[in-house]
């Protein structure tokens, strides 16, 4: 006779071979039977798919306002702030200490 067990999702009683295998699992196979599993991953499909769609049509929304948004750093404060941070840091080098400007 076939080794049975209880479905933890519709308790009934099925041949171990109406389980999948899993690995991860304490006795090789998973807690709930492959009907069950199949219906729950279908479930979860659907509800994930009406998330991806609203997900994909929100994101290319949020991609151009981001773009519209985006600035490369303005040149001139860039290299003065670099100017200035490179005079600190040097202050305390070698270089620095030899008081011989960096251009
Ligand atoms: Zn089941």
């Amino acid at each position: 006779m076939e080794e049975t067990r209880r479905c933890t999702r519709c308790a009934a009683e099925k041949p171990l071979s109406a389980f999948y295998k899993d690995r991860t699992a304490r006795d090789g196979r998973r807690p709930s039977c492959a009907e069950c599993h199949r219906s729950a991953n279908a479930a979860c499909y659907a509800r994930h798919q009406a998330k991806r769609n609203q997900y994909d049509r929100g994101r290319s929304e949020q991609r151009r306002d981001y773009q519209r948004g985006y600035r490369w750093p303005d040149p001139v404060k860039w290299s003065t702030a670099n100017e200035s941070r490179s005079l600190v840091d040097t202050g305390g080098s070698v270089a620095g200490r030899r008081l011989i400007p960096q251009r």
